[in-house]
């Protein structure tokens, strides 16, 4: 690399009594005695409107943590123009400069923003001080440097032959308009992420994060101003899908899309974007990542040490709402009795309550549209002839929106939390008779349309082959012996195929290569 060589960020622990942690409550006090007010941000504006929109803590209804100022269609096309006024500045600006930009921000986000963005992901989106840390800490600071390497990458590559006489280059040159950064809930560092890789390659950006994450988004926007990036490179407005998508996808020079979220969110805007197609300058870059129906299957071989580990981190930090998070389970009749005494002792001991107290290892989901959806499923499977709540099953969103982590067993293979995508603490476990593991292999791979990610447990080095050929295309990311969360940027790059998206992996070449349009120049002497 001719820049700074990438190394992942150390996560601190918290443990009580350490300076990071007094650092840390300090900023979450710090946090709650201020009523935030956050404009969106257009241009060289921080724009404020006559609706405010109040947001609180998941786990804490009583508390206000500030409002937003909403925008509508207007903001949206105040945001293209400064994206599209900024835009010429920015793309001849040399790469050495925008990625210096990207790595104080970097910087910025590990040292001076390091406690405030963690405070803002733990209040606003309800994830615990270590969930937050290796989300808003490590992960958002782990892409922007990575992210740096391989830009220098993309851009040191050339032809690899010239014809006597002749000489032949590749210049690679952003996209030709403006690009769409419609970001998630559940991960600051890919909400952070989506625009600012985007942007590193010399494009310019409207950006509209998740309503529930705009808390920590506002924080982010002050880390990229902080760390020098030009006013209208990336603009952040908060309006609603249809209002943001009727001028975005309308507009001429809309020249891509980067998305994390749902499947059918993404399905809707693929073909809205068919649909006007003809009004484009060029066709547009659609990269997504979307929903996930992931799975462990456990083989007789299972050292259950490891199969619990797995299945209790897999499915339930965080509350289940990561797209990678274990949520179906497969797991061998001579392993379920002594599995399932292994995960009711973990389950129960785990605290529930809200992000402020360190010692909860559970806390809210995100708002209640979440909660009534993972709950109509524990109660239709609380009356189900073909499914039983074995573990869990409790639920009270009078202070916040708690549900306790919850185990479904499923009688049937074809049950509906088997396939569905709840994105919540609930994970179905199918219990197959052991002579059946290469029928079940073929099982996992038909029941979802997902494939995102996946886990085989096994010590059997033959049975750990074949799931890895059977699952070949049951996940973008296939997990061997470990949990099915938790990719590390530089370590496993991450992203689906099938119903789980592009596949254009997070934090790795590929992505960025989307956002240039290479041109090719030959010339004869
Ligand atoms: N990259 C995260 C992980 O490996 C999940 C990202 C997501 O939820 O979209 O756990």
């Amino acid at each position: 690399f001719n820049v700074p060589a990438p190394v992942n960020e150390p996560v601190n622990s918290y443990a009580p009594g350490t300076k990071e942690r007094a650092l840390l409550e300090a900023a979450i006090q710090e946090a709650r005695a201020t009523e935030a007010d956050i404009p969106m941000y257009i241009g060289n504006k921080e724009v404020r409107t006559d609706k405010k929109v109040k947001l609180c803590p998941p786990h804490d209804h009583q508390h206000t943590l500030g409002y937003y100022h909403e925008g509508g269609k207007e903001q949206v096309r105040e945001a293209i123009d400064a994206a599209l006024a900024a835009k010429g500045d920015w793309e001849h600006l040399q790469w050495e400069q925008r990625a210096a930009i990207f790595l104080k921000a970097a910087e910025l986000a590990s040292t001076k923003y390091r406690y405030k963005l963690n405070a803002a992901t733990m209040l606003g989106q309800s994830k615990n001080a270590y969930q937050a840390e290796i989300d808003a800490a490590c992960e958002f600071t782990d892409f922007l440097r990575f992210n740096v390497a391989y830009m220098s990458e993309i851009y040191s590559q050339q032809p690899p032959a010239n014809s006597k006489g002749i000489w032949n280059r590749v210049e690679q040159r952003p996209l030709e308009g403006f690009v769409f950064a419609l970001t998630p809930f559940n991960f600051t560092a890919i909400a952070g992420n989506l625009p600012a890789c985007v942007a590193m390659m010399g494009n310019v950006v409207v950006w509209k994060p998740s309503n529930t994450q705009i808390y920590s988004a506002n924080v982010l926007m002050q880390v990229f101003k902080d760390a020098g990036l030009p006013d209208g490179v990336i603009n952040l407005v908060y309006v609603s899908g249809p209002d943001a998508g009727d001028v975005i996808f309308k507009h001429p020079d809309f020249a891509g899309i980067h998305f994390t979220g749902s499947t059918g969110v993404f399905q809707n805007i693929w073909k809205t974007i068919g649909e006007n197609i003809h009004q484009y300058k060029t066709y547009p870059r659609i990269v997504g990542e979307t929903g996930g129906k992931d799975f462990i299957v456990a083989h007789p071989s299972a050292d259950l040490a490891v199969l619990n580990m797995a299945l209790v981190r897999g499915a339930f930090e965080y509350q289940g709402q990561k797209c990678s998070a274990a949520s179906r389970a497969y797991i061998p009749a001579s392993l379920w009795a002594d599995l399932k005494v292994r995960m009711e002792q973990d389950l129960q001991s785990f605290k529930i309550g809200g992000t402020e107290d360190f010692s909860n290892f559970i806390n809210a989901v995100i708002d209640e549209k979440a909660f009534d959806k993972i709950t109509s499923y524990i109660d239709r499977a609380k009356d189900s002839s073909d499914a039983e709540v074995i573990i869990g099953g409790d639920y009270d969103k009078s202070k916040g929106y708690f549900i306790h982590p919850t185990v479904i067993l499923a009688k049937t293979p074809d049950y509906e939390t088997l396939s569905e995508e709840l994105f919540g603490p609930v994970l179905t476990i199918y219990v197959y008779e052991d002579v059946d593991w290469v029928e079940t292999l073929k099982l996992v791979d038909r029941t979802s349309i997902y494939a995102l990610t996946g886990a085989v447990i096994a010590q059997d080095r033959y049975a750990i082959e074949e799931a890895t050929q059977a699952l070949r295309n049951a996940a973008g990311n296939f997990y061997i012996n470990d949990k099915c969360t938790g990719a590390v940027v530089g370590q496993q790059p991450f992203g689906g195929a099938r119903g789980s998206g592009t596949n254009d992996k997070a934090g790795s070449m590929i992505n960025l290569l989307r956002w240039v349009s290479p041109r090719t120049i030959k010339e004869t002497f």
